[in-house]
């Protein structure tokens, strides 16, 4: 159960359980919402895994996902189900940025917070936040992100950064992994809640650069995304939120 393989290392079936129960896990969490989506790329690299436009993030099953192309459109002809209508925020992520295994599409309620007010920026607070040391953009357009031009426009936004905010809107992020990609969710809506905290105490003092290279050195990401990866699992099976056999179909 506690897997560091990066989705290139994990097979089709096992990387649609890992879908599925990320998407039910980050739903408990309450950072995900009720139109989020996670996507995991597929082996060769132009294709990927994601929900339908409508099927419950509560209980989303690993055998109903879809495969979608770069252009967002379903792989095959034989792929039934709708596509989300924010398709193109995964596809056109994962045509600029080759590094990237993961994505995710979620509204999670005190990051969003930080595309609302004039000169406050969401800046690394927290330890784990030292992933995003390198800058979280935040995209000007509030609304959803379904032409390929849009989804194009926010993949130059993200850049090789590994969060973008959407303005008003939500957030996205990437990683190497489905499991890194799970754990980092976390750490970012906790990193906010901490910048939201301490600016309710006084002025804020985001990590220094300094700080935060120190940070970066030390860390042994690949760990930690294994241990967190098996807590949030054993805490879904616990809360019944995921159904006891998907652990060994979790390699
Ligand atoms: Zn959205």
């Amino acid at each position: 159960m506690s897997s560091t393989k990066g989705c290139g290392a994990v097979g089709a079936e096992e990387l649609r359980v890992q879908v599925a129960a990320c998407t039910r896990l980050l739903h408990l969490q309450g950072i995900l919402g009720y139109s989020g989506h996670v996507s995991a790329r597929l082996g060769g690299g132009d294709s990927f895994l994601i929900q339908s436009f409508d099927d419950s993030r509560a209980e989303l099953l690993p055998e109903r996902l879809l495969v979608a192309d770069l252009d967002g459109k379903p792989f095959s002809s034989t792929s039934s189900g709708k596509l989300p209508n924010e398709v193109t925020i995964h596809a056109e992520i994962y045509r600029h940025r080759p590094d990237v295994a993961a994505v995710v599409h979620m509204h999670p309620e005190l990051a969003t917070v930080f595309t609302l007010v004039e000169g406050v920026r969401l800046q690394p607070m927290k330890m784990h936040a030292a992933r995003w040391a390198d800058g979280i953009p935040v995209h000007p357009e509030p609304g959803h992100i379904k032409s390929q031009e849009q989804g194009r426009a926010l993949a130059r936004t993200l850049g090789d950064c590994h969060a973008v905010l959407l303005r008003a809107h939500g957030a996205v992020l990437v990683a190497e992994s489905i499991p890194a990609l799970l754990v980092d969710s976390v750490h970012f809506e906790e990193n906010a809640k901490a910048q939201h905290l301490a600016a309710a105490l006084g002025t804020v003092v985001p990590l220094s650069d300094a700080e935060l290279a120190l940070l970066q050195a030390n860390s042994n990401r690949a760990q930690h995304v294994a241990k967190l990866w098996s807590y949030y699992l054993r805490l879904g099976l616990g809360a019944g939120v995921l159904p006891t056999d998907w652990e060994s179909r979790l390699g």
